[in-house]
């Protein structure tokens, strides 16, 4: 019998949207558990700050520049990231953003840049680092949904429809990467306190619906995703691939 391991020392794991919130986290858990980070975002200096967490750790951590929604960027930022590290071993497209209003009120602008950033985003840091994964025979991807992806809720239109793409094109990169041994997953969170939804949840109305519509009747916290991704970056999650991981509290249970 084997027994596995979520020892990730020697890997290299490449974090977008790690400047803050839910990337920060994640990334902070996969060096905990080994790992040497590539920190991504449009603010080099907000990355630089994560990463010196990251250093502080005793692990090596490279800061990039880069806007997922632009594919120079994103080709720019796999060719440093091997560079510096020489491989690329987990990615976790995290990168993300959230214009809420109704549907008829939705300006076109608007669901292009929840389109670009959320969706196209992962595809294009998808298919950069599936190159390099490829070449090296294996790999593990692992791209943030939400439970936006298989719910809907008012406000969320743009939101929503970007992170059901999500889920498919999880689910048709797993089919695809497979025969190179290179596992693809989502996780579909449900509110967790970041920047991203300080003002939205700062109402207390709508925090105690969010609370009671949660079977764990809590708001979740960014470390709550650190299981769930070290989990699905080490081998002990080497025979799953294509699933979409809710890490919800429940929500989508009821
Ligand atoms: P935050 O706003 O706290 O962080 C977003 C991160 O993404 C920042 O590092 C930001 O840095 C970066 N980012 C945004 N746009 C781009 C871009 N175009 N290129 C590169 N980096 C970018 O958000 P969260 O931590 O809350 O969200 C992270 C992910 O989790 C998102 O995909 C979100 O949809 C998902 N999620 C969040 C939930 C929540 O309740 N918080 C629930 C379910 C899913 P910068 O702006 O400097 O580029």
């Amino acid at each position: 019998m084997t027994f596995p391991t979520f020892d990730l020392t020697g890997k290299v794991a490449l974090v977008t949207g790690s400047s803050r919130g839910i990337g920060r986290a994640m990334a902070l858990g996969l060096a905990h558990y080994g790992a040497d980070v590539v920190i991504v975002s449009r603010s080099y200096d907000d990355c630089r700050e994560a990463a010196s967490e990251i250093q502080q750790k005793g692990r090596r951590a490279l800061s990039v520049q880069c806007d997922v929604t632009k594919k120079n960027d994103v080709e720019e930022l796999v060719c440093k990231a091997v560079k510096e590290f020489g491989k690329i071993d987990i990615l976790i497209s995290n990168a993300g953003m959230n214009i809420r209003k109704l549907m008829v009120d939705y300006a076109e602008e608007d669901w292009d840049k929840v389109l670009d950033t959320n969706l196209k985003g992962i595809f294009l840091a998808g298919q950069a680092v599936a190159k390099q994964m490829m070449a090296q025979g294996c790999g593990k991807i692992i791209n943030i949904s939400s439970i936006l992806g298989g719910i809907g809720l008012p406000n969320q239109c743009a939101y929503a429809s970007s992170k059901g793409g999500i889920n498919q094109l999880t689910k048709v990169m797993a089919l695809e990467l497979a025969p190179y041994n290179i596992n693809v997953n989502a996780i579909a969170p449900a509110y967790i306190k970041t920047p991203m939804v300080e003002a939205w949840l700062s109402d207390p109305a709508r925090y105690k619906d969010i609370v009671s519509s949660t079977a764990l009747e809590r708001v979740g916290e960014t470390d709550d995703l650190i299981g769930p991704v070290v989990f699905l970056a080490s081998d002990a999650s080497n025979y799953i691939t294509g699933h979409i991981l809710y890490v919800d509290g429940g929500w989508t249970a009821k």
